[in-house]
């Protein structure tokens, strides 16, 4: 009730708290940016190679409950910006498969594959 009870909820969620869970593997460096992958706890600061990235795009990866703001642009560490771009080279691409093995006498503007496939 009232801003009084709102004030001491912000104060208690200080980063005094935090300071004993540490995993440890990352270095001791004290950013502004969170990452915004939710089970990332890494900072996504550009200086360290912190990127950011259209919502939808994370989403494809991480799903939207993976991704833990709703912004245009959420903020990604570098593992996770890596880990994004992996996931998209692994994706099939269509385009890609045809013109490896094209023997180039195959029109492009007509689509192969049809997208009613059993
Ligand atoms: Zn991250």
């Amino acid at each position: 009730m009232g801003f009084k009870s709102r004030a001491r909820k912000r104060r208690g969620d200080t980063d005094e708290d935090k300071v004993t869970s540490e995993d440890g593997d990352s270095e001791e460096y004290e950013g502004k940016i969170r990452c915004d992958i939710i089970e990332c706890d890494n900072w996504a600061d550009k200086k360290i190679g912190g990127r950011k990235m259209a919502y939808d795009r994370a989403v494809e990866v991480w799903g939207v409950s993976g991704v833990s703001r709703k912004v245009r642009k959420v903020s990604l560490c570098k593992p996770c910006y890596r880990a994004w771009k992996k996931e998209k080279k692994n994706e099939p691409k269509e385009w890609a498969s045809k013109a490896m093995g094209s023997s180039g006498n195959a029109p492009t503007s007509t689509p192969v594959r049809s997208f009613d496939q059993p």
